[in-house]
């Protein structure tokens, strides 16, 4: 249920109102538009249906209360009545008409390795810099990431680049250490319905990229986000990075670029797209980029590295750095076709 004040309404009337729902057992989430305030009032359907007996259209202030049909409250279109949320990074921002260009390692391997990569993405015009220090892998034999010496390493890429950090959660044990330095804590796609993680990030308050799952129907992924939502951290990116299909032999998996106008239909939320790992190939992201570009999504994380072959992880997937301002360059000139401007601090 949303509850939509008049613009009129005074802080008085906003929290009476507010007060009401949480008497009634439910959420009061607040929202501040341009012009006026609406109060969510999340809760479960028993919730919901005492939050309806209270009557609240005509109380003092109150303009409307119109129903909230998604299961994912919080996260729908519908939520922010159409307005787009814009996250704020250190100074950059995405989603709306900002377009974020996040680009890094697969993996923090080595200093010279994340430094050389940092400078590179950094001169090449990226907003923000990812890399891995936790990593999912398929095999338990297969490198695992640096740990804490790879948040090391990102905090000083950080330090001399300027360029804020997106790292991997994996494990609610390290949230206080990746929290040190991330300034967006990646969920990745096997983590997608770990809900005590997604609620532990959300209680953290940090901006989150939460990535789709391997074969996660989109509604699935909304319902994640929700979950971040709730606990009142309302600075989530979705992505998409490719699902299962059928064909393996050419590609890693299917890019679903239609997941990027559908969500963007379903929810405020921006949308990022992820080629390198949709693809598994680098002679497919420049082109899987502009398209994701052009299908209006609101951002893109690539993986670029210095010397590709030698990748602890990933390699196939990443640029080389001495191609990625080029690269760059033709995702800035796709996104400003699709009336985007590449966000920089
Ligand atoms: C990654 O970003 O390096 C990664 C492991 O991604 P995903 O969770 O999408 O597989
Ligand atoms: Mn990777």
């Amino acid at each position: 249920m949303m509850i939509v004040m008049k613009e009129s309404a005074t802080d008085e009337e906003i929290a009476a109102v507010a007060e009401k729902i949480e008497r009634a057992g439910a959420r009061a989430h607040r929202s501040q538009g341009a012009r006026v305030t609406v109060i969510g009032a999340i809760g479960d359907v028993e919730q919901d249906a005492n939050v309806e007996s209270l009557g609240l259209e005509g109380q003092p202030g109150v303009d409307r209360v119109v129903p909230i049909l998604k299961p994912y409250k919080l996260a729908s279109a519908q939520f922010r009545h159409g307005e787009r949320t814009v996250l704020e990074i250190d100074g950059r921002k995405v989603g709306g008409d900002h377009f974020a260009l996040i680009a890094g390692p697969c993996t923090v391997e080595s200093r010279e390795q994340t430094l050389q990569t940092a400078r590179a993405v950094r001169d090449g015009g990226a907003t923000l810099l990812r890399g891995g220090a936790y990593k999912p892998r398929t095999s338990p034999y297969a490198f695992q990431g640096l740990g804490q010496e790879g948040l090391r390493l990102l905090a000083e890429a950080k330090a001399e680049t300027g360029l804020p950090v997106v790292t991997e959660l994996m494990d609610v044990r390290d949230i206080d250490v990746v929290l040190e330095v991330a300034d967006v804590i990646q969920i990745g796609a096997r983590n997608m319905q770990n809900y005590s993680l997604l609620t532990e990030v959300g209680r953290s308050g940090r901006p989150a990229l939460l990535k789709r799952g391997l074969s996660a129907p989109l509604d699935e992924l909304l319902m994640a986000a929700e979950y971040i939502l709730k606990e009142g951290n309302s600075a989530v990116m979705l992505c998409e990075r490719g699902v299962r299909g059928f064909e393996n032999a050419y590609r890693r998996s299917t890019l679903d670029l239609m997941a990027v106008p559908i969500l963007k239909e379903l929810s405020h939320l921006p949308v990022i797209v992820d080629p390198s790992h949709a693809a598994g190939r680098r002679d497919l992201v420049l082109s899987l980029s502009l398209a994701a570009a052009a299908a209006g999504a609101d951002g893109i994380i690539v993986e670029v590295h210095p010397a590709p072959d030698e990748a602890l992880c990933d390699g196939p997937q990443s640029l080389p750095t001495d191609t990625f301002a080029e690269y760059a360059a033709a995702v800035e000139r796709a996104a400003a076709l699709a009336g985007k401007a590449l966000s920089a601090a």
